[in-house]
Protein backbone atom coordinates (compact mmCIF):
# COMPACT_ATOMS: atom_id res chain seq x y z
CA UNK A 1 0.00 0.00 0.00
CA UNK A 2 2.63 2.50 0.74
CA UNK A 3 3.95 2.01 -2.81
CA UNK A 4 0.46 3.36 -3.77
CA UNK A 5 0.37 6.12 -1.86
CA UNK A 6 3.71 7.27 -2.80
CA UNK A 7 3.24 7.02 -6.30
CA UNK A 8 -0.15 8.50 -5.74
CA UNK A 9 1.81 11.74 -4.59
CA UNK A 10 3.41 11.54 -7.66
CA UNK A 11 1.26 10.15 -10.77
CA UNK A 12 2.91 11.60 -13.86
CA UNK A 13 0.65 14.47 -16.08
CA UNK A 14 -1.50 11.81 -17.77
CA UNK A 15 -2.83 12.17 -20.79
CA UNK A 16 -6.68 11.52 -21.29
CA UNK A 17 -6.43 9.35 -25.05
CA UNK A 18 -10.92 9.31 -25.11
CA UNK A 19 -12.88 12.88 -24.83
CA UNK A 20 -15.12 14.79 -26.96
CA UNK A 21 -14.57 18.77 -26.64
CA UNK A 22 -16.53 19.77 -29.47
CA UNK A 23 -20.13 20.74 -30.95
CA UNK A 24 -21.99 17.83 -31.77
CA UNK A 25 -24.50 17.46 -28.54
CA UNK A 26 -28.03 19.56 -28.60
CA UNK A 27 -28.63 22.27 -27.04
CA UNK A 28 -30.09 20.50 -24.40
CA UNK A 29 -27.21 17.96 -23.79
CA UNK A 30 -28.78 15.37 -25.85
CA UNK A 31 -27.09 13.49 -28.40
CA UNK A 32 -27.51 15.05 -32.34
CA UNK A 33 -28.23 11.57 -33.90
CA UNK A 34 -26.84 10.15 -37.10
CA UNK A 35 -23.56 11.23 -36.73
CA UNK A 36 -23.99 15.04 -37.57
CA UNK A 37 -23.92 14.64 -41.30
CA UNK A 38 -25.00 18.40 -41.13
CA UNK A 39 -22.82 21.24 -39.83
CA UNK A 40 -21.77 21.94 -36.41
CA UNK A 41 -21.51 25.53 -36.43
CA UNK A 42 -24.67 26.73 -34.53
CA UNK A 43 -24.59 23.58 -31.62
CA UNK A 44 -22.83 24.57 -28.25
CA UNK A 45 -19.57 23.45 -27.81
CA UNK A 46 -19.12 20.51 -24.91
CA UNK A 47 -17.06 22.71 -23.05
CA UNK A 48 -17.95 25.78 -22.82
CA UNK A 49 -15.21 27.59 -21.28
CA UNK A 50 -11.23 26.66 -22.34
CA UNK A 51 -9.72 28.47 -19.89
CA UNK A 52 -11.83 26.53 -16.72
CA UNK A 53 -10.73 23.33 -18.16
CA UNK A 54 -7.08 24.06 -18.50
CA UNK A 55 -7.34 25.10 -14.85
CA UNK A 56 -8.99 21.90 -14.20
CA UNK A 57 -6.71 19.58 -16.46
CA UNK A 58 -3.19 21.51 -14.54
CA UNK A 59 -4.73 21.02 -10.82
CA UNK A 60 -5.97 17.34 -11.91
CA UNK A 61 -2.47 16.72 -13.40
CA UNK A 62 -3.89 16.16 -17.06
CA UNK A 63 -1.33 17.13 -19.66
CA UNK A 64 -3.28 16.43 -22.60
CA UNK A 65 -6.80 15.57 -23.82
CA UNK A 66 -7.68 14.08 -27.24
CA UNK A 67 -10.78 15.56 -28.66
CA UNK A 68 -12.19 13.38 -31.42
CA UNK A 69 -14.72 16.12 -32.21
CA UNK A 70 -12.41 17.73 -35.29
CA UNK A 71 -14.68 16.39 -37.89
CA UNK A 72 -13.14 17.91 -41.39
CA UNK A 73 -12.61 20.87 -43.23
CA UNK A 74 -14.43 23.78 -41.27
CA UNK A 75 -15.36 22.14 -38.56
CA UNK A 76 -11.87 20.57 -38.08
CA UNK A 77 -10.10 23.99 -38.30
CA UNK A 78 -12.43 25.81 -35.77
CA UNK A 79 -11.62 22.62 -33.04
CA UNK A 80 -7.55 22.98 -34.08
CA UNK A 81 -8.38 26.98 -33.58
CA UNK A 82 -9.88 27.04 -30.09
CA UNK A 83 -8.01 24.18 -28.98
CA UNK A 84 -4.78 22.59 -30.58
CA UNK A 85 -3.11 25.82 -31.78
CA UNK A 86 -4.44 27.89 -28.53
CA UNK A 87 -2.86 25.76 -26.29
CA UNK A 88 -0.20 23.43 -27.95
CA UNK A 89 0.68 20.66 -26.12
CA UNK A 90 -2.47 20.35 -24.58
CA UNK A 91 -5.09 18.81 -26.81
CA UNK A 92 -4.47 16.87 -29.95
CA UNK A 93 -8.05 16.65 -32.13
CA UNK A 94 -8.76 14.00 -34.41
CA UNK A 95 -10.63 14.25 -37.72
CA UNK A 96 -13.83 12.05 -38.87
CA UNK A 97 -14.58 11.38 -42.59
CA UNK A 98 -18.48 12.42 -44.10
CA UNK A 99 -19.13 8.50 -44.31
CA UNK A 100 -22.63 9.55 -45.83
CA UNK A 101 -20.78 9.81 -49.58
CA UNK A 102 -20.85 6.16 -49.33
CA UNK A 103 -24.70 6.28 -50.43
CA UNK A 104 -23.91 8.69 -52.92
CA UNK A 105 -21.56 7.06 -55.34
CA UNK A 106 -19.28 3.96 -56.05
CA UNK A 107 -16.23 5.19 -55.41
CA UNK A 108 -16.34 7.24 -52.58
CA UNK A 109 -13.49 6.17 -50.74
CA UNK A 110 -11.39 8.23 -53.47
CA UNK A 111 -13.34 11.05 -51.55
CA UNK A 112 -12.41 9.87 -48.22
CA UNK A 113 -8.71 9.72 -48.68
CA UNK A 114 -8.51 13.45 -49.99
CA UNK A 115 -10.27 14.60 -46.87
CA UNK A 116 -8.17 12.40 -44.58
CA UNK A 117 -4.67 14.49 -46.55
CA UNK A 118 -6.83 17.74 -46.17
CA UNK A 119 -7.35 17.18 -41.90
CA UNK A 120 -3.67 15.53 -41.76
CA UNK A 121 -2.40 18.97 -43.11
CA UNK A 122 -4.14 21.07 -41.27
CA UNK A 123 -3.39 19.41 -38.17
CA UNK A 124 -5.54 16.26 -37.22
CA UNK A 125 -3.58 14.20 -35.20
CA UNK A 126 -5.84 10.24 -35.74
CA UNK A 127 -8.87 9.38 -37.48
CA UNK A 128 -11.96 8.83 -34.96
CA UNK A 129 -14.54 6.64 -36.46
CA UNK A 130 -17.93 6.12 -34.61
CA UNK A 131 -19.77 2.54 -34.77
CA UNK A 132 -21.88 3.88 -37.47
CA UNK A 133 -19.59 2.04 -39.48
CA UNK A 134 -21.24 -1.02 -38.99
CA UNK A 135 -24.43 0.10 -37.56
CA UNK A 136 -25.11 3.01 -39.79
CA UNK A 137 -23.96 4.05 -42.67
CA UNK A 138 -24.75 2.33 -46.35
CA UNK A 139 -23.51 1.87 -49.48
CA UNK A 140 -25.72 3.39 -52.96
CA UNK A 141 -27.68 -0.15 -52.51
CA UNK A 142 -28.83 0.61 -49.04
CA UNK A 143 -26.25 -2.31 -47.54
CA UNK A 144 -24.43 -1.16 -43.81
CA UNK A 145 -20.92 -0.69 -44.64
CA UNK A 146 -18.92 -2.79 -42.32
CA UNK A 147 -15.43 -2.17 -41.28
CA UNK A 148 -13.82 -4.49 -43.36
CA UNK A 149 -15.73 -3.42 -46.69
CA UNK A 150 -13.08 -3.90 -49.02
CA UNK A 151 -13.93 -0.57 -50.61
CA UNK A 152 -12.75 1.35 -47.70
CA UNK A 153 -9.47 -0.17 -47.36
CA UNK A 154 -7.56 2.73 -49.20
CA UNK A 155 -9.05 4.71 -46.20
CA UNK A 156 -7.19 2.98 -43.65
CA UNK A 157 -4.05 2.45 -45.58
CA UNK A 158 -4.03 6.42 -46.75
CA UNK A 159 -4.43 6.83 -42.65
CA UNK A 160 -0.99 4.77 -42.01
CA UNK A 161 0.71 6.78 -45.01
CA UNK A 162 -0.26 10.19 -43.46
CA UNK A 163 0.57 8.82 -39.55
CA UNK A 164 -2.70 8.71 -38.48
CA UNK A 165 -3.96 6.25 -35.47
CA UNK A 166 -7.43 5.26 -36.00
CA UNK A 167 -9.80 5.44 -33.23
CA UNK A 168 -12.44 3.25 -33.91
CA UNK A 169 -15.65 2.10 -32.05
CA UNK A 170 -17.08 -0.82 -33.46
CA UNK A 171 -20.57 -2.58 -32.00
CA UNK A 172 -21.67 -2.00 -28.62
CA UNK A 173 -22.14 -4.53 -25.51
CA UNK A 174 -23.56 -8.06 -26.83
CA UNK A 175 -26.65 -7.89 -25.07
CA UNK A 176 -27.44 -4.54 -27.47
CA UNK A 177 -27.55 -7.42 -30.50
CA UNK A 178 -29.72 -9.70 -28.25
CA UNK A 179 -33.17 -9.79 -27.99
CA UNK A 180 -35.16 -6.62 -26.70
CA UNK A 181 -37.01 -7.92 -23.85
CA UNK A 182 -36.80 -9.26 -19.98
CA UNK A 183 -34.48 -11.61 -20.99
CA UNK A 184 -32.03 -8.95 -21.92
CA UNK A 185 -29.30 -8.90 -19.69
CA UNK A 186 -29.54 -5.23 -20.18
CA UNK A 187 -33.14 -4.95 -20.05
CA UNK A 188 -33.45 -2.08 -17.78
CA UNK A 189 -30.68 -0.26 -19.79
CA UNK A 190 -32.54 -0.80 -23.11
CA UNK A 191 -36.03 -0.13 -21.76
CA UNK A 192 -35.14 3.50 -21.30
CA UNK A 193 -32.92 3.84 -24.03
CA UNK A 194 -34.51 1.47 -26.95
CA UNK A 195 -32.52 3.24 -29.60
CA UNK A 196 -29.51 1.61 -28.00
CA UNK A 197 -30.90 -2.22 -29.46
CA UNK A 198 -29.18 -2.92 -32.34
CA UNK A 199 -31.42 -6.20 -32.24
CA UNK A 200 -33.14 -7.17 -35.82
CA UNK A 201 -33.67 -5.47 -39.08
CA UNK A 202 -30.16 -5.97 -41.20
CA UNK A 203 -27.84 -5.48 -38.61
CA UNK A 204 -25.01 -7.40 -38.53
CA UNK A 205 -25.02 -9.92 -35.01
CA UNK A 206 -21.97 -8.41 -32.28
CA UNK A 207 -20.05 -11.35 -33.47
CA UNK A 208 -20.41 -10.49 -36.99
CA UNK A 209 -19.01 -7.10 -36.09
CA UNK A 210 -16.09 -8.50 -33.90
CA UNK A 211 -15.03 -10.84 -37.06
CA UNK A 212 -15.10 -7.38 -39.63
CA UNK A 213 -13.34 -5.80 -36.85
CA UNK A 214 -10.64 -8.54 -36.88
CA UNK A 215 -10.79 -8.69 -40.43
CA UNK A 216 -9.92 -4.77 -40.68
CA UNK A 217 -6.86 -4.86 -38.14
CA UNK A 218 -5.04 -8.05 -39.38
CA UNK A 219 -5.51 -6.50 -43.10
CA UNK A 220 -3.82 -3.21 -42.38
CA UNK A 221 -0.72 -4.10 -40.06
CA UNK A 222 0.70 -0.86 -41.47
CA UNK A 223 -1.61 1.02 -39.87
CA UNK A 224 -2.35 2.00 -35.80
CA UNK A 225 -6.05 0.85 -34.41
CA UNK A 226 -7.16 2.17 -31.26
CA UNK A 227 -10.26 -0.34 -30.49
CA UNK A 228 -12.46 2.23 -28.27
CA UNK A 229 -13.73 0.91 -24.96
CA UNK A 230 -11.92 -1.87 -25.14
CA UNK A 231 -12.97 -3.55 -28.06
CA UNK A 232 -15.36 -5.96 -26.13
CA UNK A 233 -14.42 -5.33 -22.27
CA UNK A 234 -16.84 -8.13 -21.55
CA UNK A 235 -14.51 -10.66 -22.86
CA UNK A 236 -11.11 -10.23 -21.61
CA UNK A 237 -9.96 -13.39 -23.14
CA UNK A 238 -10.87 -12.35 -26.44
CA UNK A 239 -9.36 -9.28 -26.01
CA UNK A 240 -6.07 -11.21 -25.25
CA UNK A 241 -5.97 -12.60 -27.46
CA UNK A 242 -6.26 -9.81 -30.41
CA UNK A 243 -3.71 -7.87 -28.61
CA UNK A 244 -1.27 -11.19 -28.96
CA UNK A 245 -2.03 -11.50 -32.30
CA UNK A 246 -1.90 -8.19 -34.08
CA UNK A 247 0.51 -5.48 -32.97
CA UNK A 248 -1.17 -2.46 -34.23
CA UNK A 249 -3.82 -2.93 -31.56
CA UNK A 250 -4.08 -0.85 -29.01
CA UNK A 251 -6.99 -0.16 -26.30
CA UNK A 252 -8.49 2.37 -24.50
CA UNK A 253 -11.06 1.08 -21.91
CA UNK A 254 -13.04 4.21 -21.83
CA UNK A 255 -17.01 3.88 -20.57
CA UNK A 256 -15.72 0.31 -19.45
CA UNK A 257 -14.75 0.74 -15.50
CA UNK A 258 -17.09 -1.54 -14.70
CA UNK A 259 -16.35 -4.32 -16.50
CA UNK A 260 -12.83 -4.33 -15.61
CA UNK A 261 -13.74 -4.24 -12.35
CA UNK A 262 -15.93 -7.02 -12.55
CA UNK A 263 -13.33 -9.24 -13.84
CA UNK A 264 -10.33 -7.20 -11.21
CA UNK A 265 -8.30 -10.66 -11.97
CA UNK A 266 -8.63 -10.96 -15.50
CA UNK A 267 -8.09 -7.11 -15.96
CA UNK A 268 -4.70 -7.23 -14.12
CA UNK A 269 -3.71 -10.19 -15.89
CA UNK A 270 -4.48 -8.17 -19.20
CA UNK A 271 -3.33 -4.78 -18.18
CA UNK A 272 0.51 -6.81 -17.05
CA UNK A 273 0.51 -8.72 -20.10
CA UNK A 274 0.04 -5.97 -22.79
CA UNK A 275 1.07 -2.93 -20.29
CA UNK A 276 2.22 -1.38 -23.37
CA UNK A 277 -0.80 -1.23 -25.45
CA UNK A 278 -3.60 0.34 -23.33
CA UNK A 279 -4.15 3.92 -23.45
CA UNK A 280 -5.93 5.80 -20.83
CA UNK A 281 -9.42 7.35 -21.75
CA UNK A 282 -12.37 8.03 -19.86
CA UNK A 283 -15.15 9.66 -22.59
CA UNK A 284 -16.41 11.56 -20.04
CA UNK A 285 -17.34 14.96 -21.40
CA UNK A 286 -17.24 18.04 -20.31
CA UNK A 287 -14.02 16.25 -18.38
CA UNK A 288 -14.25 16.42 -14.70
CA UNK A 289 -12.12 15.93 -11.89
CA UNK A 290 -14.19 12.98 -10.04
CA UNK A 291 -14.33 11.00 -13.26
CA UNK A 292 -10.49 11.18 -13.57
CA UNK A 293 -10.56 10.29 -9.68
CA UNK A 294 -12.77 6.95 -9.98
CA UNK A 295 -10.50 5.93 -12.53
CA UNK A 296 -7.11 6.51 -10.39
CA UNK A 297 -9.24 4.76 -7.52
CA UNK A 298 -9.68 1.74 -10.21
CA UNK A 299 -6.23 1.23 -11.56
CA UNK A 300 -4.18 1.87 -8.72
CA UNK A 301 -6.39 0.38 -6.10
CA UNK A 302 -8.88 -2.39 -7.22
CA UNK A 303 -6.29 -3.20 -9.92
CA UNK A 304 -3.32 -2.56 -7.89
CA UNK A 305 -0.98 -1.65 -10.57
CA UNK A 306 2.56 -1.05 -10.59
CA UNK A 307 4.12 1.84 -11.12
CA UNK A 308 5.59 1.49 -14.41
CA UNK A 309 2.48 -0.34 -15.91
CA UNK A 310 0.52 3.38 -14.81
CA UNK A 311 3.25 5.14 -16.45
CA UNK A 312 2.63 3.61 -19.97
CA UNK A 313 -1.14 3.68 -19.25
CA UNK A 314 -1.56 7.46 -17.61
CA UNK A 315 1.12 8.95 -20.44
CA UNK A 316 3.74 7.04 -21.95
CA UNK A 317 1.88 4.59 -24.44
CA UNK A 318 -0.31 7.79 -26.13
CA UNK A 319 2.62 9.87 -26.23
CA UNK A 320 3.82 6.93 -28.11
CA UNK A 321 0.65 6.32 -30.41
CA UNK A 322 -0.07 9.76 -30.55
CA UNK A 323 3.31 11.02 -30.95
CA UNK A 324 2.64 13.93 -29.05
CA UNK A 325 5.04 16.18 -27.17
CA UNK A 326 4.49 16.91 -23.73
CA UNK A 327 7.21 19.28 -22.93
CA UNK A 328 4.75 22.41 -22.48
CA UNK A 329 2.60 20.49 -19.98
CA UNK A 330 5.39 18.58 -17.87
ZN1 LIG B 1 -16.41 8.61 -27.18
Amino acid sequence: MEQTFAYMNNRPPLIDAHNHLGRWLGADGGWVPADLAGGAPGLPWTVPDVGALLELMDGGGIAAIVNLDGRWDAELEANLDRYDRAHPGRFATFCQLDWSLAAQSDDFAAALVASLERSAAAGARGLKVWKTLGLGWRDTRGRLLLPDDERIAPVWEAAADLSLPVLIHTADPPAFFLPFDESNPRWEMLKANPDWSFHGGDYPSFEQLMWSFEALVAAHPRTTFVGAHGVDAEDLPWLTRMLDAYPNLVVDFSYRAEELAADADGARALLLRHADRVLFGTDHFPPEAEAYASWFTLLESTLGLPPHVLDGIYRGNAARVLELELEAAS
